[in-house]
């Protein structure tokens, strides 16, 4: 029986979406708003013309069910949220492939395929009105830190549990959302990169190994304040010298593939006529591989007092936060680049910098994997984020196969 996999309903639904969502600012699907409950009922309408059971679970994650001939299931992630002022593709284009690979599968197995299949759409990924990325992913993986959750007020005031509970969500409650991965498998996200790596290479489609470790620390050197006319070059304790040779340095410490950002940089007392005293910069690192993620953050803390010594100030260092690196499942990264080389002949590995529900997922235990589609001009998180409709074409195309082999891979490893 042929496949009823249509990629150009695809690209109509995301425009259909546009044109219900989004101004001339661009998309407005911020969680938890009217407009997001209102993607989530047309998203629901779509749903209901397929035999799916769907329901919204304790931290308001939306599944749609096609139950199978195994309890065994195979999860299709994204979500439907976005910033404010966002673009048309960041999280929907999964759930509307995932969406369109349903109504296939539903198609090809006359509404009995060998697995059970779930679309989720995840409650609130971005985190733009709280703060808090991940946040129904991560209660449902159970990596949710409630204490600090619990606190969280947007730019109104209005707690996060008090928006939760306008939507119907218990915040007490939401961890018990864990029990929907009881038999999960497999679970696959489809997204536009965010980044320029497939676009410079010329291809459409990557697949993704995980998402970036972080460190994120302050750096604070500690110097002298003293007049600017009267003291000699010589004689001064400078904090600003120390920390500005922080910057070429940073670029060396990221050429073993990793990332580095001194992202802020503040001086006091922070006027014309004083030696900087005190210079507190901030330095942002990520790697995909935890032991040279944590060499890179070693070189950075030995350059950091050299140059202390070098200017005779001193450094002291502070960890804003920090999250390990998140390795996607092997056989399911190998999936995927046949699936890619299947549809469009050559593929790509590339890590993850942002990170994404999949991450919480592979976290939870489950085996997970993503695909990249190249983004136009390497941007997201703007209006201007934008993708080939062909190559929207092709990343539904491949994405289904992936959705294929996990199935089988899944089938076989119960017999
Ligand atoms: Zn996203």
């Amino acid at each position: 029986m042929s496949a009823a996999l249509n990629p150009k309903r695809t690209v109509a639904e995301l425009k259909e979406l546009r044109a219900l969502t989004a101004d001339e600012n661009g998309a407005q699907r911020v969680a938890f708003t009217k407009t997001w409950v209102a993607t989530r009922s047309w998203l629901r309408q779509k749903l209901e013309a397929l035999p799916v059971e769907i329901h919204t679970d304790a931290a308001g994650n939306l599944w749609a069910t096609l139950r199978g001939g195994s309890e065994r299931e195979l999860l299709i992630g994204g979500h439907m949220d976005s910033v404010p002022n966002g673009g048309w593709l960041d999280g929907c284009l999964n759930v509307l492939a995932g969406l369109e690979i349903l109504r296939r599968i539903n198609a090809q197995y006359a509404g009995k395929p060998p697995v059970t299949v779930r679309l989720v759409d995840w409650a609130d990924e971005e985190g733009a009105r709280f703060g808090k990325s991940l946040f129904g992913s991560s209660a449902c993986a159970g990596s949710l830190n409630m204490e600090e959750a619990r606190r969280l007020k947007d730019k109104e005031g209005i707690g996060l549990p008090e928006a939760l509970q306008d939507v119907g969500v218990d915040f007490e409650h939401v961890k018990e959302s864990g029990k929907e991965l009881k038999n999960a498998r497999a679970y696959l996200e489809l997204h536009i990169e965010q980044g320029p790596v497939l676009l410079d290479l010329d291809l459409p489609l990557g697949a993704v190994l995980g998402t970036f470790g972080v460190e994120r620390h302050a750096i604070t050197f500690h110097g002298q304040a003293a007049h600017s006319g009267s003291t000699p070059m010589n004689r001064r304790k400078d904090a600003f010298l120390a920390a500005a040779k922080m910057s070429p340095e940073i670029y060396q410490i990221a050429s073993k593939g990793g990332v580095c950002t001194i992202g802020s940089c503040t001086t006091k007392p922070g006027i014309v006529t004083s030696v900087v005293e005190e210079c507190r910069i901030t330095l942002d690192q990520r790697h995909l591989d935890a032991s040279t993620l944590a060499r890179m953050l070693q070189e950075a803390k030995e350059a950091s007092a050299r140059f202390a010594r070098e200017g005779t100030v001193k450094v002291s260092w502070d960890r804003l936060w920090q999250i390990e690196p998140v390795l996607f499942n092997a056989d399911l990264i190998r999936m995927c680049c046949e699936a890619i080389e299947e549809t469009c002949g050559k593929g790509h590995r590339l890590p993850s910098g942002p990170l994404h529900d999949a991450a919480e997922v592979a976290r939870a235990g489950v085996p997970a994997v993503m695909m990249f589609v190249q983004s136009l001009h390497g941007i997201s998180h703007n209006k201007i984020e934008d993708t080939k409709e062909e190559h929207l074409e092709l990343c539904v195309t491949a994405f289904d196969k992936l959705a294929e082999k996990t199935m089988a891979w899944l089938a076989r490893r119960a017999s």
